[in-house]
């Protein structure tokens, strides 16, 4: 009759005292940034010695302000950009709006037509209702 664990409670994990729970980006192991590591998918949660969990922010995930057409990081060249996170260090400058290539601006259309006024030619096609004549071969 050794039924030692019988009446014991459940406990999945017994928490011995000055261990805090803290929220870290695996990335670099330091306090996750609102709305920058947690959409980069890297924030677990970590079990530290009270007064050694981290208290720097994340330094790896940054926000960073990418070009809208490349996708990549913004150059001042980039007409049109966004905030992102920066997840990784292979995302290079935008190779688009680097200020090496001139960019191609096709804005002035030089139309030969005369001022086209709205006419609606709306060449109204006789709806040619396919009526099948039931020609019962009697
Ligand atoms: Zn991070
Ligand atoms: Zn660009």
């Amino acid at each position: 009759m050794s039924r030692i664990h019988k009446d014991l409670p459940y406990k999945d994990f017994d928490r011995p005292d000055g261990i805090t729970e803290v929220a870290v980006c695996s990335k670099s192991g330091k306090l996750p940034i609102e709305g920058v590591c947690d959409s980069a998918g890297t924030v677990y949660t970590e079990y530290f010695a009270r007064g050694s969990e981290p208290t720097e922010q994340c330094d790896h995930h940054t926000s960073v302000t990418l070009c809208a057409e490349s996708g990549m990081i913004a150059t001042p060249y980039c007409p049109e950009t966004y905030e992102s996170v920066y997840v990784d260090d292979s995302i290079g400058y935008c190779t688009i709006h680097d200020g090496t290539q001139h960019v191609e601006v096709t804005t002035t259309v030089t139309t030969t037509d005369t001022n086209t006024t709205n006419s609606t030619d709306t060449t109204n096609t006789t709806n040619t209702t396919n009526t099948t004549y039931n020609t019962t071969g009697d």
